[in-house]
């Protein structure tokens, strides 16, 4: 049986190792926008389909059995294409999607729904940001002239960013002795973060807690799809739900 794994993602690597033990043939598809990806066992394809089209024909050509869309929860583009691909060939779409993280006592979380409002929320009320949302989404804080933001991605941005910034090159796992080292050293008064889920990236969370500072948290985009998607939220369900296809 063939599986092409929509990747970029821990969730995904775990996914591919697991049928790789049970005798899949195993493709990872990556977008190709981090220079050096942690790469999945089994074969690797890197760079666009060409759009929902290009998509179905490559699970066609390559005769795919099974389509896991295991990327990102903000990957929303990827993932309507996964779901229009399912559709027109006929395939099975497993979505692996890890549970968003939830707020625990003494945090002190604002939400908002977009990086537009997070910017808006951050230049007016806090003057000492850090920023952990990737290097693609930076340019509605590049107005902001007054306010220092400590931007941590793990390539340099390519995109306007505002005046008073310290960029920092860096990739998780962190842990949060280090990350409240961070924030103290540079007075952070907010972190501004996607609501990504996972281990990996989550010891921020907990330091701003212990610490007292706000997070202003970008929630999720709602899961595109309809009803021929099989939706789970951790490996080891979409292995089960591939068994059955
Ligand atoms: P996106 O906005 O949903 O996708 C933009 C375009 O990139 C898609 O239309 C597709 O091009 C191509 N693409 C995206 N993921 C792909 C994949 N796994 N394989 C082949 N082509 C892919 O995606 P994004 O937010 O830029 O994220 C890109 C990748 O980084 C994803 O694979 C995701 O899992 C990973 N990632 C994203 C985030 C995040 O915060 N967004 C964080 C960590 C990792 P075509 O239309 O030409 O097929």
């Amino acid at each position: 049986m063939r599986a092409l794994i929509l990747g970029g993602t821990s969730e995904g690597r775990d996914l591919a190792k697991r049928m790789l033990a049970e005798n899949w043939e195993v493709t990872t598809s990556l977008a190709g926008r981090v220079a050096n990806p942690r790469l999945p066992v089994g074969m690797v394809r890197i760079g666009g389909f060409g759009g929902p089209a290009g998509l179905a024909q490559w699970i066609v050509s390559n005769d795919i059995d099974v389509l896991i869309d295991a990327t990102h929860p903000f990957a929303e583009v990827i993932s309507e294409s996964a779901a229009e691909a399912s559709r027109a060939t006929g395939r099975p779409l497993i979505a692996l999607h890890r549970p968003a993280w939830s707020p625990q006592p003494r945090d002190r979380w604002h939400s908002v729904h977009s990086v537009d409002e997070a910017a808006r929320v951050v230049a007016r009320d806090y003057s000492h940001i850090f920023l952990t949302i990737g290097r693609q989404k930076l340019a509605p804080f590049a107005a902001d002239t007054h306010n220092l933001y400590v931007i941590r991605c793990v390539d340099p941005p390519e995109v306007a960013l505002p005046p008073r910034n310290r960029v920092l090159l860096d990739r998780g796992p962190f842990d949060v002795a280090a990350e409240k080292k961070l924030m103290i050293g540079n007075q952070i008064d907010v972190v501004v973060t996607k609501n990504s889920g996972g281990n990996y990236t989550r010891a921020k969370l907990d330091a701003a807690r212990e610490l007292g500072i706000d997070v202003v948290m970008v929630e999720r985009p709602p899961l595109p799809g309809g009803s021929n998607v099989i939706v789970v939220d951790n490996a080891s369900d979409a292995m089960r739900e591939a068994r059955l296809v």
